[in-house]
């Protein structure tokens, strides 16, 4: 009995060692991936999170890789990017805006349910010019912002997107132009190949300093949250009803998001080759992070906003291909960008409220 007794304890304690030693191995391996800031470590996060994002209630908090939450007192990295500038209009000197405008109202009521159309948008924003351009009539703009929107048969969304936005971006003080950039055919979606036109094109128009670039269907519920660029990329979109108003997951660069004509080159603009739904948002968050930037984002309340619903575009599928492209985009983001992007201009289109680029941006 004794040895018996004997015998089970050695090979207990056998067994307790043997477990001890690999979770100990478990435990390195674990510390190595997490520690080295491979893409690869990324992914796998990012794919937990993201399966972990509809059921989990994660609060808003934007601490840790590379996020900086803005709040009511802005810290360093989500200061306003500006140049002191006047101007002389009739004989008169005219000061740059102040830092936050005066003509602010904060949280708004966005609906989707009355019809809007662009007679109205015309009728309620007289002062715009051809292409969608505003700037104050009383003060120097602190920035000139090119508004970029990827566009394919979304007129609808459209209207509502022009309804709301041109009196927020005029109570906003801002110096700015709409361009909307709209893919020719019906070869599959390119979201950020079409962004990366948008910054191109508005460059050849205008001294742009400052570009945001927002989906078509989604509208800020305060104007408080400023379509400016700080010295970091600002992520805007930061409480959208979609996910339950707050972030998906920490990493989230999709929606809206505001980057200075430096930091964008910085990064060498967008990848090109995501065809389809997904990943080209989280490709942009790895090439911002591997340049050494933070995103800088607004307070959950400011960045309120509301997304409006519809059915999946045809040609714009998920994309297989998305994990596997974020995987490398350390290796991939100095040849694929706005240094490689080739397109060619179908046609321009101007009216009152916005400018619309048609892009044959070729096929996947
Ligand atoms: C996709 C992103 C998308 C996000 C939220 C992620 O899985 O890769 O492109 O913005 O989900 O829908």
């Amino acid at each position: 009995m004794r040895e018996l007794l004997q015998l089970n304890l050695g090979f207990f304690t056998k067994s307790c060692l043997v477990i001890g030693f690999l979770c100990g191995i478990h435990f390195i391996v674990a510390l190595f991936f997490y520690l080295s800031e491979s893409p690869l470590t990324f992914m796998s996060y990012r794919q937990i999170q993201s399966l972990s994002d509809i059921f989990n209630s994660q609060t808003h908090k934007t601490s840790g890789l590379g996020i900086q939450n803005g709040t009511g007192t802005e810290v360093d990295e989500n200061k306003w990017i500006y140049t002191n500038r006047s101007d002389v209009k009739d004989d008169v000197v005219l000061e740059s805006c102040p830092e936050t405008s005066p003509l602010l109202v904060g949280p708004l009521r966005v609906e989707f349910s009355d019809p809007v159309n662009l007679e109205m948008v015309r009728k309620n924003n007289p002062q715009l010019l051809m292409g969608g351009r505003y700037k104050p009539s009383d003060c120097v703009a602190l920035q000139k912002v090119a508004i970029i929107i990827p566009f394919r048969n979304r007129s609808e969304h459209l209207k509502y997107w022009l309804y709301y936005l041109h009196p927020i971006l005029q109570r906003q003080q801002l110096d700015y132009g709409i361009y909307v950039i709209q893919q020719d055919g019906e070869d599959t979606f390119n979201r950020a190949k079409l962004l990366n036109v948008g910054y191109a094109e508005a460059l050849k128009e205008y001294d742009y300093d400052c570009f945001i670039f927002s989906d078509v269907d989604i509208i800020p519920m305060d104007d408080r949250n400023t379509y400016k660029c700080s010295s970091q990329p600002r992520h805007l979109s930061v409480s959208m009803d979609k996910f339950g108003f707050r972030l998906p997951y920490k990493q989230y660069f999709g929606g809206v998001s505001a980057m200075s004509k430096e930091q964008f080159q910085k990064i060498n603009g967008f990848p090109n080759n995501y065809w389809g739904w997904g990943g080209e948002d989280d490709d942009i968050f790895n090439r911002l992070v591997f340049r050494g930037m933070k995103i800088s984002r607004p307070s959950g309340d400011t960045g309120k906003c509301r997304m409006i619903r519809h059915s999946r575009d045809k040609k714009n599928e998920p994309n297989p291909q998305r994990f596997k492209r974020i995987n490398h985009t350390r290796q991939t983001m100095n040849t694929d960008g706005i240094k490689s992007l080739i397109y060619k201009v179908i046609d321009i289109e101007k009216d009152q409220l916005y400018s619309k680029i048609t892009v044959d941006i070729g096929k996947p």
